[in-house]
């Protein structure tokens, strides 16, 4: 826990939210903003906020579950998201952290709405979000109808950042977008291999690992992106055994070393990578959706 305290306080503070068209659009606070300036933003601190969800409290595995309505730690939504934990352990080689991450459910998006907007109220509207400091992983969101998925999508930023607080905001949201899914589609995103196919045929889709490692920003994210980031993450971890592990020794190496080279370095390195990436994921995405076409 020093440990990452320490590594987080040489970060920028990072925030993730989901809704609006793109599903979340993480939003990388100014360089150099502080766990504090970020609080400062809110009215006073949201963990004292007196509008807080609290009538009931759940523990399941790393989550603490913070509701407005009564919640039992069997509902098939915290079921959900303690499986996802291990999921996102699995598929990313990652050890499984005890560092708590705190879910707030509101009862209703009227009241959600309310609170983000006292706490928060430079921030877009979304259904959801997800916030990091340096002493706190913390997952806001609304009963609604996409809340399974949204949960999947925010809580996979905070599984991830208790173990890998410097991930690269495009790999983050990959990530997220991967797992967003229910369990059994196994990361497929259909929407993202619809839209791909979509820019495909219109001749306009060409996938740039480098690119996307040179986003710096949620405000730069576009949907393109979010379904490339996807796609890229879809393509290491379900294709060929040598590219999940590369994906998950380039994890490894983020987590010992900020400064690491980034992924795209190391892929082109690989034994085995094709010498048309832009071609590969385009043909990833292409049997992606002949596949659907055949069900
Ligand atoms: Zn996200």
């Amino acid at each position: 826990m020093a440990a990452r305290a320490a590594l987080l306080a040489r970060t920028a503070v990072a925030v993730a939210l989901a809704g609006g068209g793109v599903g979340c659009a993480r939003l990388a606070l100014a360089p150099g903003m502080t766990a504090a300036a970020l609080q400062a933003t809110a009215v006073v601190p949201w963990a004292a906020a007196a509008d807080l969800p609290r009538r009931s409290e759940v523990e399941a595995g790393q989550l603490v579950i913070h509701a407005d309505f009564p919640l039992a730690g069997q509902h098939r939504l915290v079921r959900d998201l303690e499986n996802l934990r291990a999921d996102v352990s699995q598929y990313l080689d990652m050890p499984i952290s005890d560092e708590p991450v705190h879910l707030y459910l509101f009862e209703t998006p009227q009241r959600y709405d309310a609170f983000v907007a006292r706490q928060f109220p430079t921030f877009p509207a979304r259904r959801a979000f997800f916030v990091e400091t340096d002493t706190t992983l913390a997952v806001f969101a609304a009963w609604q109808d996409r809340l399974a998925e949204d949960l999947r999508h925010e809580t996979t930023h905070g599984y991830v950042h208790a173990v890998v607080p410097t991930v690269p905001l495009w790999l983050d949201e990959g990530i997220a977008e991967f797992f967003e899914v229910p369990r059994a589609d196994a990361g497929l995103h259909h929407g993202h291999v619809a839209h791909l196919s979509g820019r495909i045929l219109e001749g306009t889709w060409r996938p740039d690992l480098s690119r996307m490692e040179a986003l710096a920003s949620a405000g730069e994210l576009s949907q393109d992106h979010y379904a490339e980031a996807w796609c890229w993450v879809h393509w290491m971890l379900r294709t060929t055994p040598e590219r999940r592990r590369l994906l998950q020794d380039y994890l490894a190496s983020v987590r010992r070393d900020t400064a690491a080279p980034p992924l795209s370095v190391a892929l082109r390195h690989a034994p085995g990578t094709p010498s048309d990436l832009a071609a590969a994921l385009r043909g990833h995405v292409e049997s992606l959706a002949a596949a659907a076409g055949e069900r």
